[in-house]
């Protein structure tokens, strides 16, 4: 029976397997966008239906200015890069949520919400544009449809032999990734690689908007300097800050220009 269920995972990873176009890595994700974005879709509208958006403010208009500049550099990447079509199923969507809570967050199939809380941190534009294309390239990579899927895989060790994934199933494993079962937009932490992948390829989106790179190392500055207290914000504690990610942000700073001035971008806001 133990064989069974190996043979049968491993079937399944190896068929689950897709590349991500901006790693060139291959990644592990049962779950088809067509399974995944209209469960993120109902759960964001649920979310936005029970919570206060904040809308013609000048805070609001900037979160969607930078939110459609970054998708529209993802875009203008992706078609240069042999990926056209890459982002039929996004439906992006950037929305100011009024909550002193310091976070934000992108659910599947590229739908944002960004708290009040964090802006005294994001401070400007530019550092909207940092989270903003660390949030995006989270959908982007398909993190959270891996973060499913390595939760599909402790199902199949837990449920010998069930491995079909039905609405219901994918649903469950959608709430239980997201933590949507108790508290709608409390995440489970992204893994330490994901992370570092979201932020080099963040750098890169947010530098082909027009955006300077260099701010992001300068954002989670500020972001450490707001944990000095005895409560870290919840974007820490979910996206951890070290000084290992605010060299890494530094060293990969000119690379991210570099990138940027293929697309015809030579200076920086
Ligand atoms: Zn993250």
């Amino acid at each position: 029976m133990k064989r069974l269920i190996l043979t049968v995972a491993v079937f399944l990873v190896v068929a689950a397997c897709k590349t991500n176009p901006f790693t060139g890595k291959s990644t592990l994700n049962f779950y088809p966008n067509s399974q995944i974005f209209p469960m993120a879709f109902a759960q964001y509208d649920e979310f936005l239906g029970d919570n206060k958006v904040v809308t013609g403010t000048s805070d609001a208009q900037m979160i969607t200015r930078v939110g459609q500049r970054i998708a529209s550099a993802a875009e203008r990447w992706l078609d240069a890069n042999g990926y056209p079509g890459y982002l039929k199923d996004y439906k992006w969507e950037y929305n100011l949520v009024d909550d002193e809570t310091v976070n934000a967050w992108c659910m599947p199939g590229g739908k944002i919400v960004f708290y009040t809380g964090i802006l005294p941190i994001t401070q400007n534009e530019t550092g909207i544009a940092v989270v903003m294309g660390h949030e995006v390239a989270h959908a982007l990579a398909d993190h959270g449809a891996q973060r499913m899927s390595a939760g599909m895989l402790q199902q199949i060790g837990a449920v010998a032999g069930n491995v079909a994934i039905q609405d219901p199933e994918a649903r469950n494993t959608f709430n239980t990734a997201y933590g949507l079962g108790s508290t709608v937009g409390v995440m489970l932490p992204f893994s330490r690689s994901h992370e570092t992948e979201a932020d080099r390829i963040g750098l890169q989106i947010m530098a082909i908007a027009g955006y300077n790179p260099d701010e992001a190392a300068r954002l989670w500055q500020r972001m450490k300097a707001q944990s000095g207290g005895e409560a870290p914000p919840e974007f820490m504690s979910t996206h951890p800050s070290n000084d290992t990610r605010i060299s890494n942000l530094t060293a990969w700073a000119p690379a991210a220009k570099q990138e940027a001035r293929k697309f015809g971008v030579t200076s920086f806001k």
